[in-house]
């Protein structure tokens, strides 16, 4: 007999160990489980609907259901499910795709080496900046700048190079090769009336006081999120990012791109590079190349970068990194469909448009809220920060969990957003293939939410200023 749905919710709940979940709780309670999905629509296994205003984490970017992905997978499973890309042997779906991928990138840019997470390809990524920088005789340049509340993964390199304290907290981490400068938020970083043009020049100065004191012929790399994510999407003001490069040049420092969550198409455009004038040496992408249908990842480097390491190959042997999964050719195939249904489907005119409406929804809905410090976004990603108080902007005591409380309230109403661990700010990030009328529905409902726990917090006299 066919186990039940409660039976497998039991058989979860004692064998399988959750990432990033509260690991006794779950236990005793679990959560929903998720049985199937069509366009932006999940199901749980109680029959329970909910729109998934995050696309899962950030990656189910054309939906879910797509026929064309999955008959993709099929064949290429029917035909070839794996082999390998070490000691020169080939499949074809990675060549067609690598192609593909370097088309689309920033000018410059020359080859993909893929893996599996976005968290894998950062760790490639620090292992790339060692092995130029000793190619050029400059093997103390080791160190990598990167930027609290940035998210890069969970792997021991990429863990250190996340700038967010739950990540390190109970692991001993960050490693030491690992510095964090200011995150380019403006909520908690800009003084007071501080314009763009003064802010953007601070977070430089700090940037390079930073290279300074730690010696440029330590310092081999930065990375950078074009929007931060799971920090907060934290949209830098503008000028950021050639301030930024122009600091990089200056001191022989790499620019490494993560474009996990922004890549194809999160911000209406193929890349974020291109949405926020950054020239990258390195690109990090994963999530929405094959929309998670299957996982797959890449680093894209340039063709300077790229000279120099194949230079040393001659005098090293070969290149000693690589996965089993590297260059998989099944999830190629997924890669291949994926970026159809996105050309196919123009997804990402759609990005824009939706997404112009979603950030337009948001702001009519909650700016003018006593609980909202900030809405802000790009493309198909927003977030809505709240705070005990807007001036001067007051962060809630991290213990009363105003936005999971508020998360929770939204995913009782049907909708899944996301509380971002950092402050309390709650994430919106549909699947390209949103309708208005699901775009409205999300917004609807996460305000019904934050009024419920509004209503809670002013009973528990728990806010400072509660509505
Ligand atoms: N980089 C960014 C910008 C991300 O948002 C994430 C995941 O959310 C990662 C890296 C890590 O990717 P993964 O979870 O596939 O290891």
């Amino acid at each position: 007999m066919a186990p039940s749905a409660a039976d497998i919710a039991a058989l979860d709940r004692a064998y399988v160990f959750h990432p990033f979940t509260a690991l006794k709780e779950h236990e005793r309670s679990g959560g929903p489980m998720i049985v199937r999905g069509s366009g932006i629509t999940l199901e749980d296994s109680e029959g329970r609907t909910y729109l998934d205003g995050m696309a899962g984490l950030w990656c189910v970017n054309v939906g879910y259901g797509r026929p064309e992905i999955a008959e993709a997978i099929h064949r290429q499973a029917l035909t070839l499910p794996y082999y390998h890309g070490f000691s020169s042997m080939s499949t074809d779906t990675p060549a067609l795709l690598a192609e593909r991928i370097v088309r689309a990138a920033p000018k410059g840019m020359a080859k993909v080496f893929f893996g599996n997470s976005g968290s894998d390809a950062n760790d490639t990524q620090v292992k790339l900046v060692w092995y130029y920088n000793i190619a050029r005789g400059k093997p103390n340049k080791r160190k990598i700048i990167s930027r609290a509340r940035g998210y890069h993964g969970v792997t021991l390199a990429s863990a250190s190079l996340t700038g967010l304290e739950g990540l390190h907290k109970g692991f001993g981490l960050p490693l030491d090769f690992v510095r964090h400068t200011r995150a380019p938020h403006r909520l908690w970083e800009a003084e007071p009336g501080m314009s763009d043009a003064d802010l953007v020049a601070s977070l430089a100065a700090d940037l390079e006081a930073m290279i300074l004191a730690e010696g440029p012929e330590t310092v081999g790399a930065f990375i950078a999120e074009p929007i931060q994510g799971a920090g907060g999407v934290i949209v830098p003001p503008k000028g950021y990012f050639p301030a930024i490069r122009e600091v990089l040049t200056r001191h022989d420092v790499l620019l490494i791109a993560d474009e996990v969550i922004c890549g194809f198409g999160r911000l209406g455009t193929m890349f974020g590079c291109e949405a926020l004038d950054i020239e990258p040496d390195l690109i990090t992408i994963a999530k929405g190349i094959t929309s998670a249908y299957v996982p797959l990842s890449g680093c894209i480097v340039s063709q300077r970068v790229w000279d120099t390491i194949a230079d040393a190959g001659e005098r090293n042997g070969p290149f000693g990194h690589g996965y089993t999964y590297s260059a998989h050719p099944l999830a190629a195939a997924a890669a291949l469909a994926n970026l159809d249904v996105i050309e196919n489907d123009r997804l990402l005119e759609a990005a824009a448009t939706r997404g112009a409406e979603m950030r337009a929804a948001l702001a009519d809905s909650f700016g003018g809220h006593p609980l909202v410090g900030e809405v802000r976004g790009m493309g198909m990603v927003a977030a809505v920060e709240l705070v005990a108080a807007r001036t001067p902007a007051t962060p809630f005591p991290p213990a009363l969990k105003v936005a999971p409380r508020v998360a929770k309230a939204a995913l009782a109403r049907g909708v899944i957003t996301r509380a971002l661990p950092s402050s309390d700010t709650l994430a919106f990030s549909p699947p390209f293939v949103a309708t208005s009328g699901e775009i409205a529905e999300i917004v609807g409902r996460v305000r019904e939410a934050l009024d419920a726990v509004a209503d809670e917090l002013a009973r528990e006299r728990a806010l400072p200023r509660a509505s």
